[in-house]
């Protein structure tokens, strides 16, 4: 059995976290580019790679609160597609594992 009192802490850490990366890349985004040509190419690229950032943070941030909501349903540690139970390292090393080690290889 995982422990999912930790894995509740780690998690709304990360989501916090997250959020927060989240929040300052919305910031940057909103900034007003530069009139220059040359500064305001460059800064269209950046803003090209902060919404890419943003994207893999939303999946991220969509798969902690998924495991917390698995935590709260009681079905925390559980492959979502087999059944099998993910083992302890893996959910140490990624609490917001959703899948178990043959199907995220499976999965890849
Ligand atoms: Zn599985």
């Amino acid at each position: 059995m995982p422990n999912t009192a930790a894995a509740k802490v780690h998690l709304n850490r990360m989501l916090t976290e997250l959020q927060g990366r989240e929040q300052r890349i919305g910031e940057d985004l909103e900034q007003p580019l530069n009139p220059d040509s040359s500064e305001r190419a460059v800064e269209m690229e950046d803003d090209a790679s902060l919404e890419g950032q943003a994207t893999l943070l939303e999946r991220e941030i969509a798969s902690v609160k998924q495991a917390l909501a698995r935590i709260e349903d009681g079905g925390y540690g559980e492959c979502v597609r087999c059944g099998e139970e993910i083992v302890v390292a893996r959910l140490e090393a990624r609490p917001e594992a959703a899948l178990c080690i043959n199907c995220a290889r499976e999965a890849e």
